[in-house]
């Protein structure tokens, strides 16, 4: 994944955050290289960190609560639902507003999953 505004000059620092796994240009300066995009990344791997110590479990692996797991599944479900739909309709008789309707329930079925990744992470906090 590369970001259309990256400058030249910055491309080559660029780095992929450790809990994330989003591009991000750390600060340039003198102290250890920023492995993660923001604070919150940084403290989510850390608390993964010590799950996984705590657990027993071998690297790679990741415990979530069944909430979070579950309100992932729901709103999966509602996008594969959403392009069900949209599929449907588009393989039939449309017009444009029919375009536009299936288009926006995409966008709304959507939408949730795309804030949660622009925040950081899929799963809840
Ligand atoms: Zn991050």
């Amino acid at each position: 994944m590369t970001e259309p505004d990256e400058g030249r000059g910055k491309e080559g620092r660029t780095r992929r955050c450790g809990w994330c796994g989003r591009p991000f240009v750390p600060p340039a300066g003198p102290g250890r290289p920023r492995l993660y995009c923001k604070r919150s990344c940084r403290q989510r791997d850390f608390e993964a960190r010590q799950r996984v110590r705590a657990e027993g479990l071998s690297d790679g692996e990741l415990v979530v609560t069944r909430r979070a797991l579950d309100e992932l599944d729901d709103l999966t479900y509602v996008l594969a639902c959403a392009v069900e739909d949209v599929e449907r309709d588009l393989a039939g008789e449309h017009d444009a507003d029919d375009v536009r309707r299936s288009l926006e329930w995409l966008l709304e079925a959507a939408r949730p999953l795309a804030e949660r990744s622009r925040a950081g992470t899929v799963l809840p906090r």
